[in-house]
């Protein structure tokens, strides 16, 4: 089965008629048109066996991560996912692995509303590049450098159990879901747009994501490690001594961390389609004090995940 082939029976027609695709996978690049009084945000994302997955990793686990992930992206803009395209590196043409990794994408795509309007293929290493486009009212976006003193620090759903499935031997399939099967707060992403000052998506762990977010808006953050959501399984299988390492530093949680006005916060909280908590607020003084219940400041030498440390 040769390129064109495979791109043809795997690859095209991909995905939820989105709109907007004047012309789609089949020609040297695609044609898209945003709708009137939209821009686009675009994000790329890459997973490679052995860095990202592991071999064992099912091939529909696989395309639904290396969506999910681009996905988050999208939210953490405030963007509407439209259109996205997959460079796809593999060392061999197996027919059962495209198949399940092809239904696995649409499954994805489906889900969120985005079509497949291109990509490259070539042999190679496992690799899975894929950039999404997605469209949010301009100057609208949930950016990194908005955040103001005051702000409270909400984030989405609950932190840790990705990391957790990770170091567990054998974790409870609640767990290891949250890990292969990341849900991109898509929804929450858009409703936030015209009230957070801020956002960033968690993948590297809360610490160094919110640092982010600091050192873009000039600002500094006060966290209250008890009031970080944790998810009852969480609670249940870990050992207390490394609850603040998985909690503040895990990564792989793909929930939001939003800075947002607390009169905001207030008219929104009750309207959500995902639970945001506050754990914190947003400070003049820079850096970040994690506080214990009783107020004192908690060191914490901890700082996420880097590529090249
Ligand atoms: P070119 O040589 O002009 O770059 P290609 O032969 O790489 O074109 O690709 C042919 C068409 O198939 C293009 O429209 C491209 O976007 C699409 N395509 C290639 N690989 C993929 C893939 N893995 N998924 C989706 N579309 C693909
Ligand atoms: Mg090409």
């Amino acid at each position: 089965m040769d390129e064109f082939a495979l791109i043809e029976r795997f690859f095209r027609g991909l995905g939820s008629a989105s709109g907007g695709v004047s012309l789609g996978i089949g020609d040297d690049a695609a044609l898209l048109r945003p709708n009137a009084g939209m821009e686009l945000a675009v994000t790329t994302d890459t997973l490679i066996q052995g860095r990202h997955f592991d071999a064992q990793m099912r091939p529909q686990d696989l395309a639904w991560k290396a969506l999910a992930v681009n996905l988050s992206d999208l939210a953490a803009m405030g963007a509407c996912p439209r259109w996205f395209t997959l460079a796809l590196s593999m060392p061999t043409v197996d027919k059962a692995w495209l198949e399940a990794f092809s239904q696995g994408l649409a499954t994805a795509a489906d889900v969120f509303e985005l079509a497949l309007v291109g990509g490259d293929t070539t042999r190679g290493p496992l690799s899975l590049g894929l950039t999404a486009l997605g469209e949010v009212p301009i100057g609208g976006a949930l950016r990194r450098d908005g955040a103001k003193a005051g702000d409270l620090i909400c984030v989405s759903g609950t932190l840790g159990d990705a990391a957790l499935a990770l170091r567990l031997a054998r974790a409870p399939e609640a767990l290891a879901s949250r890990l292969s099967r990341p849900t991109p707060r898509v929804s929450l992403g858009r409703k936030l747009v015209g009230y957070a000052h801020a956002a960033i998506d968690l993948s590297d762990g809360l610490l160094q994501d919110l640092g982010h977010i600091l050192k873009a808006s000039g600002v500094g953050a006060e966290i209250a490690l008890d009031q970080i959501p944790v998810s009852p399984m969480f609670a249940q299988h870990c050992e207390p001594e490394r609850r603040s390492e998985l909690i503040l530093a895990g990564g792989d949680d793909y929930e939001l961390c939003v800075c947002i006005p607390e009169a905001a916060f207030d008219r929104l909280e009750q309207a959500l389609p995902t639970p945001l908590t506050r754990i914190g607020r947003i400070v003049k003084a820079p850096g970040t004090r994690v506080l214990n219940a009783l107020g004192d400041i908690i060191e914490t030498p901890l700082s996420g995940y880097r590529h090249f440390e």
